[in-house]
């Protein structure tokens, strides 16, 4: 396909994610004589719609869920391939893909996002919540659950206890205050009430409150769908109204009871066995709920603390933060040619240049290796999203 644009540019972009599709929509903008190639695991894509330049640094946008077919249609030069990319090889300029495809590029970007970093790998009962698929395991497992554990302090966990019902919650927190990437400890302590059914406020309908406005064409629509073999693929994070018109509900009738454990970490998972022989006690939640399920040894899975608390549950929720996905560029020797941050992600300049000539990043993959403006952090080891148009000067 590449070789037949012989003469015209061409750009490759890895990831059909808000991040590839951004880029993948500027290049086609900016050169319409250049052919730009999306790559991409899922054939769903996300768009970022609706964009309103509000300031000359505020823009307001919506981003859709949309078929590959989207971009085809809106950029003559655009072509939108579901496959998934093994390898980068830059001597060549050619990326690879599963089903033996040779991509050739003259530039190309990886917008390969980010993969939860769970806190026990493989489990069946410990999920991460990244893309359509695993919030939708999470709503099948909860339906069953009369407890979970939910892990982490970051966007996902605080929205997470706040919209779950039906479900006893155990919150682990490794600071003082709840929701501590986003307010300080005064703010949390006023939240705090709120994450009870009781208070009157836990469940209300959802007013728009985020930055984003990520728009699902019918919640479970356009499911990517994995086959066998397909597991470790994962399709395009989630956004901020990633629960509305969700039902996230556990077995439980009656209110929601949250109990939150700070300053600790997970120490271990064990099984109901390793509990016993240990000689540890499940604890206990309280003294709040009158419905506590008294079922002292006899959970699927316990969650051994680091205050020595060993709380027993059906369900464990690792919002830890994510993994750069960086598989594509990494050898199975484990070697990578790019330059990786310590967390792992593509090392970017201020133009979305890698160390590797003709080879750029944007989204959840980078670390944004620049002097940083004070009102700008890298949350959880992303996302240098607001730059993706600066991917344009290659
Ligand atoms: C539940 C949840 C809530 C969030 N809430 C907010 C919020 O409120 N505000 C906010 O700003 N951000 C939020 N985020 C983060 C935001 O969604 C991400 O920062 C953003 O979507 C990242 O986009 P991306 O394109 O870099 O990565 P992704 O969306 O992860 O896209 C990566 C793409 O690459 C493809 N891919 C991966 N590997 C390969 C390969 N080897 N070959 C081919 N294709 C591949 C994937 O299929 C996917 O299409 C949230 C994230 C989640 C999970």
């Amino acid at each position: 396909m590449a070789a037949e644009s012989k003469g015209r540019q061409r750009y490759v972009v890895v990831g059909g994610g808000v991040a590839g599709v951004s880029c993948a929509e500027e290049l086609a903008r900016l050169s319409p004589e250049s052919q730009v190639t999306v790559v991409s695991d899922s054939p769903l894509i996300k768009a970022a719609t609706n964009v309103v330049q509000q300031s000359r640094v505020l823009e307001t946008f919506d981003v859709e869920q949309k078929q590959g077919s989207y971009l085809e249609q809106r950029y003559g030069n655009v072509t939108v391939l579901a496959a998934h990319v093994t390898s980068l090889i830059h001597k060549e300029k050619v990326v690879e893909t599963s089903d033996g495809r040779r991509i050739p590029y003259d530039k190309v970007c990886i917008c390969t996002g980010a993969k939860p970093k769970l806190i026990a790998e493989g489990h069946p009962r410990v999920i991460g919540i990244r893309d359509t698929e695993s919030v939708e395991d999470f709503q099948r497992k909860l339906e069953d659950a009369r407890r979970i554990v939910v892990v982490g302090n970051g966007g996902i966990a605080t929205e997470l206890v706040y919209e779950v019902k039906g479900c006893q919650v155990v919150w682990v927190i490794r600071h003082t205050a709840i929701c501590h990437t986003f307010v300080d400890e005064g703010a949390a302590v006023f939240f705090l009430p709120h994450l009870h059914d009781d208070s009157g406020c836990h469940g209300d309908t959802a007013e728009l409150r985020k930055r984003t406005k990520y728009v699902c064409e019918g919640v479970g629509e356009g499911r990517e769908e994995r086959g066998e073999g397909e597991k470790e693929r994962i399709g395009s994070a989630l956004g901020p109204d990633w629960h509305t018109g969700r039902q996230m509900k556990g077995r439980n009738e009656g209110p929601t009871h949250v109990q939150v454990e700070y300053e600790v970490e997970v120490k271990e998972i064990l099984t109901a066995s390793q509990v016993k022989s240990r000689g540890l006690q499940p604890s206990k939640i309280g003294p709040r709920p009158p419905e506590e399920p008294q079922l002292g040894y006899q959970w699927p899975i316990f969650v051994a603390l680091t205050n020595g608390k060993v709380f027993g549950c059906d369900l464990v929720v690792s919002a830890t933060g994510v993994f750069p996905n960086t598989t594509c560029l990494t050898s199975s020797a484990g070697q990578t040619e790019v330059e990786l941050s310590e967390e792992g992600g593509v090392v970017v300049d201020n133009q979305m240049r890698t160390s590797l000539s003709h080879v750029y990043a944007a989204g959840d993959v980078c670390t944004a290796r620049w002097t940083h403006s004070q009102l700008w952090f890298q949350g959880m080891k992303k996302s240098a999203l607001t730059s993706v148009s600066s991917c344009l000067p290659m």
